[in-house]
């Protein structure tokens, strides 16, 4: 029993804890700062905290590591540069930002999502080759959804973010431009996937 009881222990702690790769981490001094100034500029709030009210998905539209989340300063001549909270491939997840802090990963939204970007080329590459990816990621969007008190409802695609709309996405908000935009990210077969492992 005793024995039994220390495995339940340690694997709910492995569940909980999913082992992040730390090395691709954003200097959090400067990230801070600039994403306090972005957050006034587009969501009128002056801060670099983020208390995650949902978890939006996306795909990177490549194959390889995206080092722009990681390396770049600035995107469309604002800082800083692009970053989701982790990226995700195989088995693999790095975090690149803390979930207590903005990142810059799906417009109208930044200040209060959890953005999760997968590795795969398009929608079709995600569906049909990337299981491994959308399963890791399910792992990880479970253990957020417990962490912040979130539901399953509460993950959007950054596709649905992007309509601008709030009877989608209740949160979206964008004082720059608040314009519906498109994409396809990160396609539909791959969010239905993820819900229904998450439903399981
Ligand atoms: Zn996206």
């Amino acid at each position: 029993m005793r024995i039994f009881l220390a495995l339940a222990a340690l694997s709910g702690l492995a569940w909980a804890q999913p082992r992040y790769d730390m090395t691709r981490t954003r200097p959090l001094e400067s990230w801070k700062r600039q994403i306090t100034e972005y957050s006034r500029r587009h969501y009128g709030e002056a801060d670099w905290r983020l208390q995650p009210r949902c978890i939006v998905l996306h795909y990177t539209a490549g194959t390889s590591f995206p080092w722009n989340l990681v390396n770049e300063q600035s995107f469309a001549g604002e800082a800083p540069g692009l970053a989701s909270h982790y990226v995700v491939d195989g088995a693999r997840i790095w975090q690149l930002l803390p979930p207590e802090v903005r990142s810059r990963g799906a417009y109208g939204i930044n200040h209060r999502a959890i953005n999760i970007e997968m590795v795969g080329a398009d929608a079709s590459d995600m569906i049909n080759n990337r299981k491994r990816t959308l399963d890791t990621t399910t792992g990880l969007v479970r253990e957020l959804l417990e962490r912040f008190q979130l539901t399953a409802k509460d993950v959007y695609s950054h596709q649905q973010v992007g309509q601008m709309n709030r009877r989608v996405c209740p949160w979206v908000l964008d004082l720059v431009n608040g314009e519906p935009y498109s994409k396809v990210d990160p396609g539909a077969a791959s969010m239905r996937y993820v819900l229904d492992k998450l439903a399981r």
